[in-house]
């Protein structure tokens, strides 16, 4: 579909759409024709897939049919969004000569290019989402990191060892366009995203990254930022700032410095930790399932956005932590924060608002919403008044007022003004002298044509003269036919149509020169108005973005103070204490969906360090155990949490194994997964670690996957010391804590009543007296017959156990010669326990066994 042939075998137009596209090979370019972006050739049937458009062709050139796709114009940016979400670029070519005076087609040029780590429109991003760009650089098995939100100029780099590390930030961060060097072999946590732009290798080095941050930020070097030593994540920046001057085709004075990221200021969460939490996604899809969903009811995007960013980066600094439970226990206590929501509805994006200003490309209601924040400060000042709370003294602070911007915007800018300063009305009456005498001039015309109109009535005494206006002709005297006779000698005639006919007088044309200039001139000198207003504002951009800044914060402390009343939640205690105790502990996203949530308690520490939690299936292990871990992550978040009480030590990262999915893009099977996240627990766990095990070994042999359990138990209870809740349903690890100090078992309760199994959902100390999984399938609706076979089986499989005290020895028996096996099992047997049938049932299994194993080496 590429045209092959030379550029001078092509039409004038095609050659000169081909010398641009050549600029832009990897982005799909829209060539902007009358009311139309078209794309053509592989750009159109690339476009026509993704964004389910025609696919039509536009004549031939070089003996080619040429492909085409459009796109109508004003519908530009609902399409660019759509492009944006699949990870698509754009470049939008505009027409920019004169139409009329061009020779071949019209000069065209590309204004903008359209990424989707890069969109700063509002048009184009998602309210409560962080669009963010996130540069990779690579170097032995580490990895530099740099991301920007450019409509918040966020920008901040770090430096990670591995590539899980590596996996748990893409997590984190989720961003929409990854840049890595166009010649590296991706590992699989990237390959898999979408967004990803290759770029020149050399744009990744460090020498020349530094520069260019250098001559951005004005400054002679960068340890200001904290950036010494960190190699990787200033190249990474570098490439990353590079893309965006050349995307951007602007300056970005609002970039001013970066800040150094580091996994040690944070509670450590793993990829596979952060979606098994479901933080904020579920595999339903469903937002209310998630811990965003019930932790979020912020009043403003920016504070949605803020709210999420805290909860993927649990501070681990308990002074922070502290400053931000006092100022929710404060607007608690003094019942403030339902009016300081109030007040925050009326504010705006000013975040995003601000941005655009710096990036030039600010709409007049940017400008119309940061006005209307920046009014709300003093009342919002007013409600933090009294408050002894530090950390909301602080943003009482931030809030100051910013009374030149405030002024100068209400002078400005009209009440309402229009979407778009393309038409003008935007710049208010009394801001400018020149403005307001053309607009004068121009709506004075107005005035004046009525008093033509009246008067060549009356001059011709034609009742029915009417004075008109279109685009083509501009203004025109419009007669009946019938009437024309008596049209006045200086009447020139203009056009005929089939029932009037139209005229103009020297005196109209004279009069619409001047309006019409007045009305242009009028329009140019708004717009020009409008960019001064915002050259005028840039320099104000991060003053505004401070203000942004604290207001979302208080938006979230406020909507987690809604919160905590509204779900019953209570302050958390933090302490150097190593340990975690919760009295009454509720699963904040389950609570919600069942009737009678059953709180549960939880002990944890030193003396008890791994918990052996067994019960029924459906008996609430998971749950159990999820709680446990939201709650620590809520309170590191600064939230108050379910619970009656919640005492909580140093905690550095929290490690969840649960549930088993098969990663099947990658070719691994649920249980290599789960190998795997076993294997970072156990390489990474600390005795500070909160460590979820749910169901370890669940895909192999019962005696590979009981054997592994137990190792790997014992191994977090001995080496990584870490705090651990390990739910089974392996029975036997329920003797581990016999052996071992340090360990303890309990159980979710259920209870046996008329053949039925009552979950009772509470947690007791001590081991499952038994694991119910018939009466499980009996309520899942297996059928009763197939109950009532198993049901007999079981009693034969339990009588044979505890005969023998052995479980069925297919791993001896494979792994040993069978002679060893029998030796073993005769040493254990003790014949004055067995009755003669038994003795014989016995025999008979033995030598069936020997045969089988016979066979199996045969
Ligand atoms: P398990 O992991 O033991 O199979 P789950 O934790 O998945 O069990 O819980 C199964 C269901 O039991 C949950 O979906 C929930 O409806 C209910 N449940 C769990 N814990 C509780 C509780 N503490 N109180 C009330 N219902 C609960």
């Amino acid at each position: 579909m590429t045209p092959t042939l030379p550029l001078e075998h092509h039409t004038p137009m095609v050659q000169q759409y081909l010398r641009l596209k050549a600029e832009y090979p990897d982005t799909l370019l829209l060539y902007r024709m009358g009311d139309f972006y078209e794309l053509f050739f592989d750009d159109a049937v690339k476009a026509a897939r993704l964004l389910d458009l025609t696919l039509t062709s536009r004549g031939e050139s070089g003996g080619q049919r040429v492909p085409m796709a459009g796109i109508p114009y004003h519908a530009l940016e609902n399409y660019l969004a759509r492009l944006l979400k699949l990870g698509e670029s754009a470049a939008i070519c505009e027409q920019i000569g004169d139409p009329a005076k061009s020779k071949g087609p019209v000069e065209r040029k590309v204004v903008r290019v359209v990424t989707p780590g890069t969109a700063t429109d509002e048009a184009l991003l998602e309210e409560r989402r962080d669009n963010l760009l996130l540069a990779v650089a690579p170097a032995g098995t580490g990895f530099g990191l740099a991301h920007l939100e450019l409509s918040c100029a966020r920008f901040a780099v770090q430096q990670v060892e591995n590539e899980a590390a590596l996996a748990a930030e893409l997590e984190r961060l989720d961003p929409a366009e990854i840049l890595v060097p166009e010649d590296w072999d991706l590992p699989a946590c990237l390959a898999e995203r979408s967004g990803i732009t290759c770029r020149p290798p050399w744009h990744f080095d460090p020498a020349g990254s530094r520069r260019l941050l250098l001559a951005q930020f004005k400054t002679r070097d960068l340890s200001g930022f904290g950036c010494e030593g960190l190699e990787l994540a200033v190249a990474a920046a570098g490439a990353l700032l590079q893309y965006v001057q050349e995307t951007q085709r602007s300056a970005l004075p609002h970039l001013t410095g970066l800040q150094v990221e580091s996994g040690a200021d944070t509670i450590g969460l793993d990829a596979a930790s952060r979606r098994n939490l479901e933080l904020d996604r579920h595999p339903s899809g469903k937002r209310e399932f998630t811990l965003l969903g019930v932790l979020d009811a912020t009043v403003t995007a920016a504070g949605g956005r803020l709210l999420k960013r805290w909860l993927h980066r649990p501070l681990r600094d308990r002074a922070a932590i502290e400053a931000r439970l006092d100022a929710v226990e404060t607007l608690i206590e003094t019942g403030r924060y339902e009016t300081l929501r109030e007040a925050l509805r009326r504010t705006g994006d000013i975040e995003r608002a601000a941005s655009r200003i710096a990036l030039g490309t600010a709409r007049p209601r940017d400008l119309a919403l940061i006005r209307q924040t920046l009014e709300t400060l003093p009342d919002l000042r007013g409600l933090l008044a009294d408050s002894d709370t530090a950390r909301l003294r602080h943003l009482r602070a931030e809030l100051a007022d910013l009374p030149e911007i405030q002024a100068l915007l209400e002078r400005a800018l009209v009440a309402e003004p229009p979407a778009l300063i393309r038409d003008g009305g935007v710049i208010a009456p009394g801001y400018d002298a020149e403005l307001d005498e053309l607009r004068r001039l121009s709506q004075h015309g107005d005035d004046w044509l009525l008093e033509l109109e009246r008067r060549e009535r009356e001059r011709s005494g034609i009742a029915s003269l009417k004075l008109r206006y279109n685009k083509v002709h501009g203004y025109y005297l419009e007669i009946p036919r019938t009437q024309s006779e008596r049209v006045p000698a200086d009447y020139v005639r203009r056009q005929t149509l089939k029932n009037v006919e139209r005229f103009i007088t020297p005196e109209l044309k004279a009069f619409e020169d001047k309006v019409l200039s007045a009305r242009e001139k009028a329009l140019a000198l708004e717009k020009a108005l409008y960019e001064r207003l915002l050259q005028t504002l840039a320099p104000q951009v991060p003053a505004i973005q401070a203000r942004a800044r604290a207001l979302a914060e208080l938006d979230v402390l406020a909507n987690l103070a809604e919160r905590a009343v509204a779900c019953d939640w209570r302050r958390p205690q933090l302490t150097d204490t190593p340990g975690i105790r919760i009295e009454a502990g509720r699963h904040p996203v389950v609570e919600r969906q069942v009737d009678n949530f059953v709180p549960n308690d939880l002990e944890l520490n030193p003396q008890r360090r791994l918990h052996i939690v067994t019960g029924p299936n459906m008996g609430g292990k998971s749950t159990y155990m999820r709680q446990n871990a939201l709650i620590v992550l809520m309170a590191h978040l600064g939230s108050f949490v379910p619970a009656e009480r919640a005492v909580i030590g140093p905690v550095d990262r929290i490690f969840t194994r649960i549930g088993a999915s098969d990663d099947l893009a990658s070719g691994r099977s649920t249980f290599m997964v789960e190998m795997t996240e076993t294997a970072t627990i156990l390489h990474n766990a600390t005795e500070h670690s909160l460590v979820l095990l749910d169901e370890i070994g669940r895909g192999t042999s019962t005696f590979d996957g009981l054997s592994l359990a137990w190792a790997v138990a014992e191994r977090l209870l001995g080496r990584n010391r870490a705090l651990t809740l390990f739910a089974t349903h392996y029975f036997e690890l329920t003797a581990l804590t016999e052996q071992l100090e340090g360990a303890v078992n309990v159980h979710l309760e259920a209870a046996e009543y008329d053949g039925h199994i009552v979950f009772l959902h509470s947690v007791r100390e001590g081991p499952a007296s038994q694991s119910y999984g018939l009466q499980v399938a009996a309520l899942a609706g297996v059928p009763q017959d197939v109950i009532e076979r198993a049901r007999r089986k079981l009693v034969e499989l339990e009588n044979r156990r505890d005969n023998t005290e052995t479980p069925p020895p297919q791993l001896d028996l494979f792994t040993r010669p069978a002679g060893a096996w029998l030796d073993e099992q005769l040493q254990r047997l003790d014949p004055d326990g067995l009755t003669p049938r038994q003795a014989l049932q016995l025999l008979y299994e033995w030598k069936e066994r020997l045969e089988q194993h016979a066979g199996a080496r045969s």
